[in-house]
C-alpha cells in the first residue's frame, strides 16, 4: 500500500495499526516497547498508547492530542505514549517532517549499546536514505533528557541511535519514517556482518558524490549528514 499524500485521519489510525504489527512482526519491539506518531495540523498529533504492544493495537487505542500534551481523543483508558516529548521536540525542530518511529530493534540497539554510530559510507541505501547515523548520548525515557538529548542530532538527519536504549526516526509521512527504520534496522544488521568477517570497506569520495547526486535527482526528501571524516 501506498501510504503517502493520505491526510484522512481515519485511514492515518489505520496505517498506524498496520506499522505497529510490522514493528512488531518484525521483532523491532517486544511486549509493550516503541512508540510512532502523526502530525496532524499545527499544534496536533496521533500517537500510540502506552503499556499496549504495537502488534495488537485497536483504533481506538490511537490518542489525538496537542503538543502541550493534551489529550483531544478518545476520552478513556489509554494514556499517550510516555514518548510523547521526544516526538514533539522532532515536530518543534523540523518543519518538513510529519512523523516519528521509535524502536528497539536489535541491531540497532546492539550499535546503540556498544556506543558504535552507523557512521561508516559503506551502502548506498544507507548514504541515501540515512546518511551517518549518530548515537546521541543516554537519556532517562521519559522524562525531558530524551528530548534534550536529541535536538541538536535531529535538525541534521533523519535517523538516530539513542544509546543504551534504541533508535528512532523520522519522515515526511509515516511511510517515509518506518522505511527508513527498516533501512536502519537492514544497515546495521549487514554492518555487524561484516565487523565479524573482520572487514569493512567503505564506500570513496567519487562514489558518494554519485550517490548525492542521485538522491538529488530522485528528489528524496529528509535531511542526511554525512560523516565529517569523510
Ligand atoms: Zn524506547
Amino acid at each position: 500500500m501506498d501510504y503517502r499524500n493520505m491526510t484522512d485521519e481515519t485511514v492515518l489510525i489505520d496505517l498506524m495499526l498496520d506499522v505497529g504489527h510490522r514493528l512488531w512482526a518484525r521483532g523491532y519491539v517486544a511486549a509493550n516497547d516503541g512508540n510512532m506518531s502523526v502530525r496532524i495540523g499545527k499544534d496536533e498529533l496521533l500517537i500510540t498508547p502506552t503499556g499496549v504492544s504495537k502488534g495488537f493495537m485497536t483504533r481506538d487505542m490511537i490518542i489525538r492530542m496537542t503538543m502541550d500534551g493534551k489529550v483531544v481523543s478518545p476520552e478513556g483508558k489509554y494514556r499517550p505514549s510516555s514518548e510523547y516529548r521526544m516526538h514533539v521536540q522532532v515536530y518543534r525542530e523540523r518543519d518538513d517532517i510529519a512523523s516519528v518511529v521509535h524502536a528497539h530493534p536489535p541491531y540497532c540497539t546492539a550499535f546503540a549499546v556498544a556506543g558504535i554510530p552507523l557512521d561508516k559510507c559503506a551502502l548506498p541505501e544507507a548514504v541515501l536514505m540515512l546518511g551517518a547515523v549518530p548515537v546521541v548520548p543516554y537519556g532517562t525515557p521519559s522524562t525531558e533528557e530524551l528530548p534534550d538529548s536529541i535536538k541538536e542530532y535531529i535538525k541534521k538527519g533523519d535517523a538516530i541511535l539513542l544509546a543504551n536504549h534504541g533508535a528512532l526516526t523520522a519522515g515526511a509521512d509515516l511511510h517515509s519514517a518506518y522505511q527508513r527504520m527498516e533501512t536502519l534496522e537492514h544497515t546495521a544488521k549487514i554492518m555487524h556482518l561484516a565487523m565479524g568477517l573482520g572487514n569493512v570497506n567503505i564506500l570513496s569520495k567519487k562514489q558518494i558524490t554519485k550517490l548525492l547526486e542521485v538522491r538529488e535527482k530522485m528528489k528524496i526528501s529528509g535531511r542526511i549528514k554525512l560523516s565529517e571524516k569523510k
